[in-house]
């Protein structure tokens, strides 16, 4: 999924300072499995946005809508009714959310109220670790399933480097080295034969190297 964590309230009112009256929107999708910004933290900013202007001395109007998906112009449409009534949409979806919205609803200002992180998993309660970097020609089949470009911290595509250390990549002890992982994984499998094959250089073109990529199904157009 989409990882995101939210902004500083800090900057978030910045954003709206000149603003009387916001549609604050969450996602029920990736946001809300990483609690940044579903129904619930919703909520939460609205409070904390209200809380904040009382001590300021002002009023702030705050409309709360959570859409199934702010990355998809037919859920985005159920803004229309509100958008005319706010000053300003904060959006806490991820990056992509946030230009669809923008994309509608042109002469409304759209605001990031989360930072987008990065396609993770999660290893355990409340804690998401980078998994891919949507390379556009996945080459898990052939690494035992473990990915060097999201995981290696130089993305090498045959490892580990000289600065791999008891295991650990050499830019902190905290973090395993990618190709230790992949080593044993394919002993795991008993594949480690695998390990001595060289990856070649790889087209980066599909990862974005070519510009902004789109994926277009004729049979779904
Ligand atoms: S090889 Fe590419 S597509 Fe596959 S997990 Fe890694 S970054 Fe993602
Ligand atoms: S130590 Fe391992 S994970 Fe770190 S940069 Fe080198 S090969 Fe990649």
């Amino acid at each position: 999924m989409i990882t995101a964590e939210q902004k500083p309230i800090q900057e978030i009112t910045k954003y709206i300072e000149p603003c009387g009256k916001i549609l604050l929107v969450g996602c029920n999708e990736c946001v809300t499995v990483c609690a940044a910004g579903g129904r619930k933290e919703v909520g939460l900013l609205a409070s904390a946005l209200h809380l904040n202007s009382l001590k300021q001395g002002k009023t702030l109007e705050i409309k709360e809508i959570t859409l199934e998906r702010q990355c998809d112009p037919e859920y985005v449409e159920e803004l229309a009714p509100y958008i005319d009534g706010a000053d300003a949409v904060l959006s806490m979806a991820c990056g992509c959310g946030v230009q669809t919205v923008a994309a509608r609803y042109k002469t409304t200002p759209v605001f990031p109220a989360v930072n987008t992180k990065f396609m993770g998993a999660s290893e355990s309660q409340g804690i998401w670790a980078e998994r891919c970097q949507g390379c556009g020609d996945c080459m898990l089949g052939i690494t035992g399933g473990i990915c060097p470009v999201a995981r290696c911290s130089k993305s090498l595509l045959n490892g580990p480097c000289g600065g791999t250390s008891n295991g650990q990549c050499e830019i902190s002890p905290d973090v395993d080295c990618a190709w230790r992982l992949i080593w044993e994984r394919l002993v795991a499998l008993g594949i480690q034969d695998r390990y001595e094959e060289l990856n070649a250089a790889k087209d980066w073109r599909p990862a974005g190297g070519g510009g902004p990529r789109k994926i277009i199904r004729e049979d779904l157009v």
